[in-house]
This record gives structure tokens, sequence and C-alpha cells, in this order.
């Protein structure tokens, strides 16, 4: 059974001051959560994990997960600009790129962030960029084929446009080497959203023997080791969650069988979580505002695809809660839309639910990574407020709600029609 953390009562509470659609995170959820992960690696000494900003990239979120020792992981110009402004320093921000412009090595440089290289040509791009490479460095590995843990996740590392073949990968520890670099990372990210306790173990036994090669056949040793991302959550309720505890034990398990005898035992973990961090600690509050009868049910409600893509754009499976409902049987069979001109943009489909009254909120569940933040603005829809639900049962602003004003405001610059970027409604 999903719960939703939220109630009827909260929602029409929040409401009088901020409309429906919002976004919502639980901060105690958040804290408890980050501090499961920080015991389940406390084991090891320089463990840190550097939350992947893509997925709610919110200085109010940041600030959260700053107080309980984590850091961050950028891939943009902007999201090393949200962690400056939070106050993350120098190797508090790692910056996991690919495909990266010159102007964002050098800010990641600037501001002293671990630079995780995604390709061997980015070895000299990055030193002509900045002049002279950095003192520590870390190198994306992509073993390519096929990364199979069960019998329901597989992924396909050689059709990712990301890192450097193992070859690569050697030659240019080796050039680093060669360059005066002094502290070496590896990180590698070969699953996305592993439901299975084995992930992690399976992708640390994988790096860590590299790691041995490494050392043994360049005399270069690696100082941390970078898990990266691709631990899930139960998207749907008859999943079984990962057990982080029983994931840390397992990969202390392998750094002690693979690390320790080869005399690595002081290379530091690192993870870069996203979902796991705050998926299910975010949903999307929406109330319903049409019902249609024709071949199909439908349930129209107030957000749409622009504040939550994964539906349409991956058919993801997000939890609804019908609040005031939750006790109610789930007997009647919806497509739950929004109003995009687009035939996917539907958050549900064939969905048992209780009978849906208009005005009833709805609570989208796992929302919390990688759903405000996929964001965009087709049809002219607009991006919805950001609330956090405090440790003392308060709510919180943390965004406001866009406003025409915000998607116009880049024809600020043409006479014209810079009356639209002022204009508010
Ligand atoms: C997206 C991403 C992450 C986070 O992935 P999750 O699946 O959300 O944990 C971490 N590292 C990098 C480089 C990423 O691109």
């Amino acid at each position: 059974m999903k719960k939703a953390f939220v109630t009827k009562e909260m929602v029409e509470e929040a409401v009088k001051k901020y409309p429906t659609p919002f976004h919502i995170y639980d901060e105690a959820g958040i804290k408890e959560n980050a501090r499961k992960l920080k015991e389940a690696f406390s084991w090891n000494k320089g463990y840190k994990e550097y939350f992947a900003v893509k997925a709610t990239p919110n200085p109010f979120i940041l600030e959260v997960l700053k107080d309980l020792g984590c850091g961050t992981d950028c891939s943009s110009y902007t999201e090393l600009m949200l962690s400056d402004a939070v106050g993350f320093k120098g190797s508090e921000i790692m910056f996991s790129s690919n495909d990266t412009p010159a102007e964002e090595f050098a800010y990641a440089a600037k501001l002293g962030a671990t630079i995780n290289l995604d390709d061997i040509t980015h070895i000299d791009f990055l030193e002509k960029t900045i002049g002279k490479l950095p003192e520590t460095l870390s190198l994306r590995y992509n073993p390519g084929g096929v990364f199979k843990i069960s019998t329901d996740i597989m992924d396909k590392p050689g059709d990712a446009k990301y890192g450097l073949t193992r070859e690569q990968l050697f030659e240019a520890y080796g050039i680093l080497k060669e360059k005066g670099v002094k502290r070496f990372g590896m990180h590698a990210f070969l699953a996305s959203n592993t439901v299975t306790n084995e992930y992690y173990p399976t992708l640390a036994r994988e790096l860590f023997t590299t790691a041995v090669d490494v050392k043994e056949k360049l005399g270069v040793e690696i100082s941390f080791i970078n898990l990266s991302g691709g631990i899930g959550i139960p998207y749907t309720p008859d999943q079984e969650p990962n057990d982080i505890a029983v994931i840390g034990s397992r990969v202390k398990e392998v750094y002690d069988e693979v690390l320790v005898p080869a005399g690595l035992s002081d290379v530091s973990i690192f993870t870069e979580l996203g979902r796991f961090m705050l998926a299910p600690f975010g949903m999307l509050v929406t109330k319903a505002i049409h019902e249609k009868h024709t071949h199909k049910e439908y349930i129209g409600v107030d957000a749409c695809a622009v504040n939550l893509m994964r539906p349409a754009m991956y058919g993801a499976y997000h939890h609804i809660t019908v609040l005031g409902k939750e006790n109610e049987k789930a007997d009647h069979m919806y497509d739950v839309t929004g109003s995009l001109c687009e035939n996917n943009d539907k958050f549900a489909i064939d969905r048992m639910l209780p009978e849906i009254e208009m005005g009833d909120y709805l609570a989208i569940h796992d929302t919390g990574a990688h759903g405000f933040a996929m964001g965009y603005n087709y049809n002219g829809k607009l991006k919805s407020s950001e609330l956090l639900l405090k440790e003392d049962g308060s709510i919180e602003l943390i965004r406001r709600a866009e406003r025409p004003s915000d998607y116009f405001a880049t024809f600020d610059c043409f006479d014209k029609y810079a009356f639209l970027a002022k204009k508010e409604s």
C-alpha cells in the first residue's frame, strides 16, 4: 500500500495560499532516507553522496541535503551556479558532464569542482580550456556490452553515449599521470532505476577489479570510486523497495574482497544518487476539473505533462491517491489526463481508483525526482510552484508558480513585444 504524505485537510489548507497544481516535498522523509544512506556507507571513511542536482534543482532542497553532509553532482552551467549559490565549496561539487561546452569546464574548474571526464579527447579539451589540468581528475568508464543482474534488470552500456572504453580508460590514466595529475577517480553509471539490492555490488566489483588492474598495469592509485546514480525506487505498489543497508554492506564485502588485498584500502566511495534521494518524497497535487464519458472514462486534472513528463515520455507508472478517499474501494476505471494537445498527456491509463468527483484532489506519487525538473512549456503551459512540507508540519513555498511574464521573458529585448515580459496576470 502506497500512502500519501499529505492529507486532504492539509491540501485544503495549502490551496488557500498556493493553488493547484503544485509539487510538494516531505522534508522529514528526505532527511530520514539520507541518514540511512549515510549509515549504510559509514564503514567507508571518505564516503560522500553527491546529490544529482538535475533530479530536483531547487536550492531549498539542496540546503536540506547540504546540512546532512551531501555534496552536489552537476552537469550544466546553471546546476553549478545553483550549487555555488547554496554554498557548496570545491570538492563538495562533482561535475559529471558529457558533450561539455568549454565555458562549463572553465566554470567548474573555477569553483574547484571535481571534474569527471566523459571522453579521452576531453583531456586535451580541458587542458586547452583552463591552461593546466587540475590535480584531481576522474574518468567515466563504459565497459560496453550488456549489463545484466537479474531477469528484469538489463541495460545496454554498449549503446550508451557515455564514458570511455576500457582501452581508452587505461590510456587516459597514463596520460593524466604523465601530465601531473595527483588524485584519480573512477566513475560508471551502467543501469537506471534498479529495484534490486544487487546493482551497486555488481557495479562495484566491475570498478574495483578495474581499479586493481589500473594500479598493477600503470602504477596509478585510484583515490575514489564513484558508483553514481541508478538506485531505483518502487513506483508500483507491488515492487519490493531496495534495502540501502544491505546494499551498503554488500559493497563493503566486495571492497574487502577486491580492494583491500590489493593495497587499495583507502579508496573513498562516492555516490551520485538522485531518484533514490528524492523521488518518493515528492508528490504532484492536482485537482479534478473535468469528467468526460466518451469511448472511455476520463478525469481531466489541472496539471499536465509539463508538470510531470515521465508518464508521457516513458509510459512510466505513477501511483495516484484520491485524497480523502484512501479507504474507499478502487472500483472505477479511469484515464487521468492533462490538457495538452497531445494524446500521450495521461497520468494514468485504465487505472482503478475510487469514484472521483469534481474538485477532488489527486496526489500523484513519487514525483520528487525527475518530476518538476523535466518540466517544459509546450502549449504555453506554465510550470507549477514547489512547496516544502517542513518537519514541524508547516508548509513553505520554495518556488513560485510561473507567470505569463516568465514565459514571455525572452522577448524583453524587442520593443514591440517587451510588454508581454512585463505584464503580470
Ligand atoms: C542522472 C544522473 C545521476 C542520478 O541518477 P538517478 O538515477 O537519479 O540516481 C547521477 N549521475 C549522473 C552523471 C547522472 O547523469
